[in-house]
């Protein structure tokens, strides 16, 4: 069980791999500028207790779009805070073969995805929530070390929490690619019918249609070839019902993130 809220502790993501740093924590969520230095102390904060310098990160500005980016030792640093030279733009999937640089992806309820193949040691990171995963970023992430050179049976994936079928009801959900009637309905022809469950909503009082990203994300995967022994979905909670940061839950009231990081040093 994570208890990283009460305790701000870092969650590991991928053990017993030598060389690699890949862990999980909550931060302040940046609300347009405002807090901005109660976010870079919080980061620095992270960053001592990892023994990592702030300035190794690398963070997307996420769009919930499928574009993956390979970025390099140059690119550390970038981040949307007016101290850093900015973030690397409308990217949700990052990959990088440089050591000492830690790749970022940032959600609350959307899954991340994380990725090493300790043979070719090479590491990337996803941020898959319901357009991504939609899209298929985490099987498009999977094509991306393909075609960098990593077979698909090499490479390590574990799954961040996010919003799971037991609250994440997505009946109503806006979908500017997708006008009715597809909507919501794509995730079924797209990856079978275990990735929408249909009940009565207690909290809405009508019909709901609950959305299990990790679901949809795990057969993104498995297509594209990953084990599914290699698969980690052990950290995989509700972030709606369990405490962690949820956009869904906090509505309007959003102050936290969480960052998973990775990198190899
Ligand atoms: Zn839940």
């Amino acid at each position: 069980m994570l208890t990283l809220e009460k305790k701000k502790k870092p969650v590991v993501l991928i053990e017993e791999v030598e060389g690699l740093l890949c862990f999980m924590e909550e931060c302040p969520k940046l609300v347009s500028g405002k807090n901005e230095k109660e976010v870079s102390l919080a980061r620095e904060e992270i960053c001592e207790r990892h023994e990592i310098s702030v300035n190794s990160l690398v963070f997307p500005n996420q769009i919930g779009g499928d574009k993956i980016v390979e970025v390099f030792e140059k690119d550390r640093g970038a981040s949307i805070l007016s101290s850093n030279k900015g973030p690397i733009e409308d990217t949700d999937g990052l990959f990088t073969r440089d050591y000492g640089v830690f790749l970022v992806a940032y959600a609350a309820d959307c899954p991340i995805v994380v990725y090493y193949d300790p043979v070719k040691k090479v590491c990337g990171v996803a941020h898959a929530g319901y357009e991504g995963t939609g899209k298929r970023l985490p099987g498009k992430m999977v094509d991306f070390f393909i075609a960098n050179g990593s077979k698909s049976s090499d490479i390590r994936v574990t799954i961040c929490p996010s919003a799971l079928a037991c609250c994440y009801d997505v009946v109503n959900a806006v979908d500017k690619d997708y006008p009715e009637p597809c909507r919501w309905k794509r995730f079924k022809s797209e990856f079978g019918e275990g990735s929408v469950r249909m009940a009565f909503n207690p909290k809405t009082k009508k019909s709901g249609a609950f959305l299990d990203l990790l679901f949809c994300n795990k057969q993104s995967l498995l297509r594209r070839g990953i084990l599914e022994e290699n698969i980690d979905a052990s950290h995989c909670i509700c972030t709606i019902c369990s405490g962690l940061p949820s956009h869904y839950r906090e509505r309007e009231k959003r102050t936290r993130t969480l960052l998973a990081v990775v990198g190899m040093q």
